[in-house]
């Protein structure tokens, strides 16, 4: 089963400043180790990354310098993903939770195009029924909110950062908009689909107060939040340079995040603190 037959002519080879490539991978659920230990698999139908954060820590896992450099404009989609994970049928995941995905975000623009990331999703609930985490910057998601809804444990986390597309474009030029992900989202919670919004890491706010309001607008109740990991831990090393030096040129202090944390406290008081931006479902 070729999930690309008969789309060959219509592969595409780039999608604005992203190159695509199509390759076979050697697996596709990856044993959850270390910051992931709360995860029994992680599951990243693509490599790389379109959206191109800044601050990616994923960027660090690339295979070469060139493409840690040019993080943001490559993209490899794995092709047999869908055959890899048939072989699973034999082995069944029930109740295996299972984060998709931690170096990639399973909604590329092209997922749109190849459904690839719907296939593992359609996959897993037929044949598994694991607990599913998704987690994405991307409003595709919605598409999938017929398939999402049949799961007997699953959540979906929506990324926002920010409340201000000033910030949002200098840190996650290529990402959808913030009202876009919150639209999103709430489209997915009013769904009937357990959601969560981590604002992982939380850049500078504009208005802490409104922020908080149009979150809880959204009628979602799980949110988590975690600051840039500036001082030591795992992702110094992988938080970006160049993010680190946008950090500083907009004067963004562990002080000014506490400031923020604790208007948005006084509207979510059992807000999440995420040690490391994943959070358990
Ligand atoms: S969407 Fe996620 S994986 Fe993609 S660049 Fe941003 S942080 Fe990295």
């Amino acid at each position: 089963m070729d999930l690309f037959s008969g789309q060959e002519d219509e592969k595409r080879t780039s999608i604005g400043n992203t190159e695509v490539l199509y390759k076979n991978a050697a697996s596709i659920l990856t044993e959850a180790k270390g910051f992931m230990g709360a995860y029994d698999y992680t599951l990243n139908p693509y490599s790389g990354c379109s959206f191109g954060c800044t601050y990616c820590y994923a960027a660090f896992f690339s295979r070469s310098e060139e493409q840690r450099k040019n993080w943001g404009h490559w993209l490899q989609v794995k092709q047999n993903a869908l055959q890899l994970l048939m072989k699973f049928r034999k082995k069944s995941l029930l109740n295996k939770t299972i984060y998709m995905s931690s170096v990639t975000d399973p909604y590329q623009p092209i997922e749109r195009q190849l459904k690839l990331t719907r296939s593992l999703i359609k996959e897993l609930l037929i044949y598994h029924q694991p607990r599913l985490v998704i987690q994405t910057r991307s409003p595709i998601v919605t598409r999938d909110i017929d398939l999402l809804k049949r799961f007997k444990v699953i959540q979906v986390n929506m990324t926002i950062t920010t409340d201000s597309e000033k910030v949002r474009k200098v840190f996650e030029p290529l990402c959808p908009s913030n009202a876009s992900r919150l639209k999103a989202i709430q489209e997915v919670n009013e769904a009937g689909v357990n959601t969560c919004v981590t604002m992982t890491p939380l850049l500078p706010v504009e208005n802490a107060e409104d922020f908080a309001k149009k979150l809880l607008d959204t009628g979602i109740k799980k949110f988590i939040i975690q600051p840039f990991h500036s001082d030591k831990g795992k992702f110094v090393a992988s938080t970006r340079e160049n993010a680190m030096r946008l950090v500083k040129e907009m004067n963004w202090t562990i002080d000014k995040y506490n400031e923020v944390l604790e208007v948005i406290r006084k509207y979510i008081p059992d807000i999440g603190i995420g040690k490391d931006g994943f959070s358990p479902i």
